[in-house]
């Protein structure tokens, strides 16, 4: 074949290869190869279309900006289109870029750190909040109003002159948020996200707002897309004005005046990158001068005034010593690889997760290996591939519970091997720590080292046993005097009155975190009410889901479960709904009626107005829907009143309230 002939063939492989993990990226939130490896193939299929210009296409991923609008949602027409970037991998080609401006006066560079989210446009309407929406592919987006209503730091009112003003910004998951969604995610069997983007990407584009809310995103933004009612020159006195209406802008850019000057800032950005709570996957480079920005113009794909510089990935070689089995709350078996410590994006890393068989046989990992190490997305050390076997044998997971000895089981659709023994001890450490947490039973001072001591002196078997521990039982361990015991024992006591939703989520059902417990409380009033429901009960609660229904009755359906229920109702524990709330109605003139409360209200407490709502018949819920009938609102009310206004949920104070009860 001619180099011609083979040039076509690898353009039309590689157009087919990168279209397919376009969409596992873009579409799915799920992709199955690394940004560098698919930059890789970006790169080469770049070069041979510039070699090759015969064979351009305007449907190729080199002209076409990645990403769909998805069906889940309303579209968005962008008036000016979201483009990408054009990624740049050396500083010779930041020179370029440079030099490309340098023959215009007091040229002006502005370098930032580039944010590794999801793409959004923000549009405010005389100063309020009107419209969210992604990217897509550049000129149609999704409406995720909603959403990113939920998003804490994306002001809903901003002050300012301008009467219409649409933002570009990146919303991102900080990396200590991504690790506690990926440890619960873990510990629950459900599916883990690859990195911090992905995770912003899936808890962003959610068809419930909810799910969105509770993920903890953040956003930088770092563009005005289009403006009327306000005028800058330069980019940097954009950046200005938007901190100046309250958004969080793209964090210490730099404006530049040289070459020199841009690669120290892209340098800074780079040593700096590993030590961030977010991840970066670049530097941006643009030019400062609006109108020079003009004149540059862009491509369908990207502006020419502007590039995004790359930073190679970190990698080292070491040997894996061992693999190390722990269990966790929910029984699974976790395996760790154990590493002669490296240096890498500025920590040293001995130890990685392995997750499962699957992963482990896929790459063939074994005792012995040397293997190439890395931080994925700057944060979770990860294993890429093995360089060399050693002389071991390939791995295999144990057939038995490290900690118990029990047989472990693969449950259908799981990747994990799961210990079922509800006695294990490794599974009862864990139990009681999460028993004894603050969103829990809030056991002040009962902490993993003390949980760990009283196992091991055999003190305790079962969450229950907390509430027989004596002053005496707890003054022998380390490190506690007399004075911590007797406040141990009184922090035991006092959590016997928590309300209910506390004693449902300290169970540590699977599946039910903590808003799912206060629904189960606010519906069944009581425990036994709650043990014996059926699935259907359980179904019927909004927002509740097959999964948590079975996983509900699968819990309680075990001789263990009912054995400790009654077992901590016999200790006293309080297994009901405050009274206030269980009373007979006062009346039910608020029968059928749905309220959402929010805001300060003026001589009342919200639980105090929750109170009467319910003792009129009427029902609470915790946030605004079109099935809500009412907003109680009072001072300061945000988003849920944000988001009344857009459906027409009649929004009332408390004097119309008591105007309903009259
Ligand atoms: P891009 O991510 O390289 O650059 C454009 C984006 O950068 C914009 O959408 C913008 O939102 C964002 N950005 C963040 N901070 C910014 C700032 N300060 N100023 C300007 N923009 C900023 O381009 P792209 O086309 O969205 O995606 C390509 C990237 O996605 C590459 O990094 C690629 O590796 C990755 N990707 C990976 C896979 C995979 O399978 N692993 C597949 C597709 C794409």
């Amino acid at each position: 074949m001619s180099d011609k002939s083979s040039a076509a063939v690898r353009i039309s492989e590689l157009r087919k290869l990168i279209e397919y993990h376009s969409n596992a990226y873009y579409n799915s939130d799920s992709p199955e190869i690394e940004d560098d490896e698919y930059d890789a193939l970006m790169r080469e299929l770049r070069d041979l279309e510039k070699k090759y210009p015969e064979f351009s296409d305007e449907n190729s991923p080199t002209v076409k900006v990645g990403g769909n609008a998805s069906s889940k949602f309303a579209s968005v027409v962008h008036d000016v289109a979201m483009q990408s970037l054009q990624d740049v991998f050396s500083m010779d080609e930041v020179k370029e870029f440079c030099e490309k401006f340098s023959g215009y006066s007091d040229v002006e560079y502005v370098v930032e750190r580039k944010i590794d989210g999801l793409s959004v446009s923000l549009e405010y309407t005389n100063g309020v909040l009107t419209r969210g929406s992604t990217r897509g592919d550049g000129r149609t987006g999704e409406d995720i109003t909603e959403n990113i209503l939920t998003i804490e730091s994306i002001p809903h009112k901003i002050d300012t002159a301008a009467e219409f003003l649409e933002v570009r910004g990146e919303v991102y998951m900080p990396r200590k948020t991504f690790a506690a969604l990926n440890a619960y995610q873990e510990e629950n069997g459900f599916k883990t996200f690859k990195n911090p983007r992905n995770a912003a990407a899936g808890s962003l584009r959610q068809k419930d707002a909810a799910v969105t809310a509770s993920r903890g995103l953040d956003i930088f933004v770092f563009n005005v897309q289009q403006v009327r009612g306000a005028e800058f020159k330069t980019h940097s006195e954009s950046l200005e004005f938007l901190k100046g209406c309250g958004f969080h802008v793209s964090p210490e850019f730099t404006v530049a005046k040289n070459f020199d000057e841009v690669a120290a800032a892209i340098n800074k950005i780079g040593e700096l990158r590993g030590e961030l709570e977010y991840d970066i996957d670049g530097a941006v480079v643009k030019i400062n001068s609006l109108n020079l920005r003009e004149i540059a113009g862009t491509t369908s794909k990207f502006p020419k005034w502007a590039v995004a510089f790359k930073y190679p990935p970190e990698q080292k070689e070491t040997i894996l010593r061992d693999i190390e089995i722990t269990v966790g709350r929910t029984g699974v078996l976790t395996p760790t690889g154990i590493f002669d410590p490296v240096l890498l994006a500025g920590t040293s890393v001995g130890r990685a997760s392995l997750h499962n068989q699957d992963y482990i046989s896929q790459k063939d990992i074994r005792i012995g290996d040397l293997v190439v190490l890395r931080k994925a997305g700057e944060i979770i050390p990860e294993v890429v591939s093995v360089a060399k076997h050693g002389d071991g044998e390939p791995y295999v997971m144990p057939e038995v519970c490290p900690s118990c000895g029990e047989k472990v089981f693969r449950l259908e659709d799981e990747a994990a091997l799961r210990c079922l023994n509800p006695e294990c001890p490794a599974q009862l450490t864990r139990n009681i720590i999460h028993f004894a947490s603050r969103d829990a039973m809030d056991i002040d001072g009962m902490g993993p080292a003390v949980v760990d001591q009283l196992i091991n002196k055999g003190l305790i078997s079962s969450p229950a046993d907390l509430y027989r521990l004596t002053e005496q039982d707890i003054a022998g361990l380390e490190r506690m005097g007399k004075k911590s015991a007797q406040n141990l024992v009184a922090a035991i006591e006092k959590s016997k009155s928590n309300p209910l939703h506390k004693l449902i989520f300290a169970l540590g059902i699977r599946h039910i975190g903590e808003t799912a417990s206060r629904q189960l409380a606010d519906e069944f009033k009581n425990m036994q009410a709650l043990m014996n429901a059926s699935p259907e009960d359980f179904s019927a609660i909004e927002g509740f889901g097959e999964v948590m229904a079975e996983s509900i009755c699968d819990y309680f359906s075990t001789e263990s479960a009912r054995e400790l229920i009654e077992r901590l109702a016999e200790f006293g524990v309080n297994m009901e709904v405050a009274n206030s709330e269980n009373d007979e109605p006062a009346s039910d003139k608020l029968n059928g009626l749905t309220f959402v409360i929010t805001g300060t209200l003026d001589g009342m407490t919200r639980d105090e107005a929750k109170a009467l709502i319910i003792a009129n018949g009427g029902k609470v819920a915790a946030s605004v829907s079109k099935k809500t009938s009412c907003l109680l609102a009072g001072e300061k009310a945000g988003s849920k009143l944000t988001k009344a206004e857009q459906l027409g949920v009649r929004v009332i104070g408390l004097d119309e309230l008591n105007d309903m009860l009259k």
